[in-house]
């Protein structure tokens, strides 16, 4: 029988790259921005009235395996819900079999990609993992750590029938986490929160593990109490960290009404979809405090979009970012460049795109085949434990997808063009330097510079 579980740590695991594993989308961050890990914030949220937390975050404070070792000994959790990723599974299991070997009767729960896209082959190949949380939002951990049942896949995952269309959950403990480590890669260095108002997404993409994952709203309530918490302490600045914001017109329309009627006076960013905005959206959005939109731009090319079942035309997204640009929004474009079909042809015309369309940031990734979406399966390429990690960090990675035109070499020689050809336009730097000037963000915007071109180099 496990042993009673009252104090529970909340663990993102130290690593060898700045590992963004939340949001069953791990990789790495180009740059010096990173966000609070998702997952462990919803489930701290869900805990916190049940158990004694602690939150250690050993990639945002960049702690070594042996000084998270210590915290976690000074800590003396009951269990751990630890994060893993595709990307850093090996060394995330690693570190934590270390743990479990010093103290057989830690209770370990897993989340992230591999713990629900494989969860019952992580937990096969590992049995030393007491349990996994395939969803997380999901509410079933609690009660499972209180019944001393957290054992086998807890609760449903985001995929089956019944796992409903809602979620709920409120203000995260922020408290617990060091806010002053988190970055977002544009405007002045200030804390920020992570918000989350729905997960899921009806769309497609072939590369995208969150499409055909049920959208799921979260509760009104839950999102103004997470607000009012982090007003409390002076937080303004929010992340809304959905796949795609504004799916929902109703739930869309109550959450901008309220924001603008009760003068919550934030600022924001978020992922729309061009083809699902218009202007007038747009508008409110700004109104409500919204002040950076992002859209998956992906790819100059129609026939691409078309293959990879993006189902967005470059006629919409011309029209979405020039209505973005009208009401006066920031707007980063982000793109991938090496899908199945691309060409030297389609990834130079990729590139005239971004720079064409004047946008205020552009983020360049390689097409890599993420657990869980229709790409890895058409590659047939199984199991990370038996298909090891090769390219599956496409913000940080040379590509691995076998049988292309363009050699994975040649798609990272075009990512590393696309970087200096975006961001080193002189006119371009010139605008940054002096938007960084005013808004205080200059050394981060250096730093991130920095690091983002040290990436694309060769
Ligand atoms: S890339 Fe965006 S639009 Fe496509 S499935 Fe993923 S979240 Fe949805």
């Amino acid at each position: 029988m496990p042993r009673t579980v009252r104090r529970v740590l909340l663990l993102n695991p130290p690593g060898a790259r700045r590992y963004l594993r939340d949001v069953y989308c791990s990789h790495s961050s180009k740059g010096t921005y990173l966000y609070h890990p998702m997952d462990l914030l919803a489930q701290a949220a869900l805990l916190a009235p049940r158990f004694e937390l602690r939150f250690i975050d050993a990639i945002a404070e960049g702690l070594t395996p042996d000084t998270t070792r210590e915290r976690i000994v000074a800590a003396a959790p009951d269990a751990i819900v630890f994060l893993s990723g595709a990307v850093s599974h090996a060394e995330d299991l690693a570190f934590l079999a270390g743990l479990k070997r010093t103290d057989p009767e830690l209770v370990l729960v897993g989340m992230g990609d591999v713990f629900l896209w494989e969860a019952e082959r992580f937990l096969a190949a590992h049995p030393w993992i007491d349990g996994a949380l395939p969803d997380f939002v999901s509410a079933a951990l609690g009660p499972a750590l209180e019944a001393r049942t957290a054992r086998g896949v807890i609760g449903l995952d985001p995929f089956a029938r019944g796992a409903g269309k809602g979620f709920a959950y409120g203000a995260p403990p922020y408290d617990l986490l060091p806010m002053e480590r988190y970055r977002l890669p544009f405007g002045r260095p200030e804390a920020f929160g992570s918000l989350l108002t729905s997960f899921g997404c009806p769309f497609h993409c072939t590369y995208c593990n969150t499409a055909e994952m049920p959208y799921r709203l979260r509760e009104l309530d839950g999102v103004f109490d997470e607000l009012a918490y982090l007003r409390a302490r002076g937080i303004r600045k929010i992340y809304v960290r959905d796949p795609t914001f504004a799916l929902n017109p109703r739930y869309t329309r109550a959450l901008l009404d309220r924001l603008i009627e009760e003068h919550w006076d934030l600022s924001w960013n978020c992922f729309v979809r061009a083809d699902r905005v218009d202007e007038a959206l747009l508008e409110r959005m700004k109104r409500a405090g919204c002040y950076l939109v992002m859209f998956g731009i992906e790819t100059a090319s129609d026939a691409l979009n078309a293959r990879s079942r993006k189902d967005l035309a470059q006629a919409d997204v011309r029209a979405g970012v020039a209505a973005a640009k009208r009401v006066g929004l920031e707007v980063l474009g982000t793109f991938v460049l090496g899908m199945p079909g691309e060409t030297r042809r389609t990834a130079e015309e990729t590139i005239d795109l971004a720079r064409e369309l004047d946008l205020d940031y552009a983020s360049f990734n390689v097409a890599t085949p993420r657990l869980g979406s229709q790409l890895r399966d058409q590659l047939a390429l199984g199991s990370v434990l038996t298909a090891g990690t090769r390219g599956l960090d496409g913000s940080n990675e040379i590509p691995d997808l076998p049988d292309e035109v363009l050699s994975p070499e040649e798609v990272w020689r075009l990512r590393n063009r696309a970087v200096w050809s975006f961001y080193g336009r002189p006119r371009y730097l010139a605008r940054r330097a002096s938007q960084a000037l005013k808004d205080g963000g200059l050394w981060i915007g250096a730093r991130n510079a920095l690091t983002l071109f040290g990436s694309a180099l060769g």
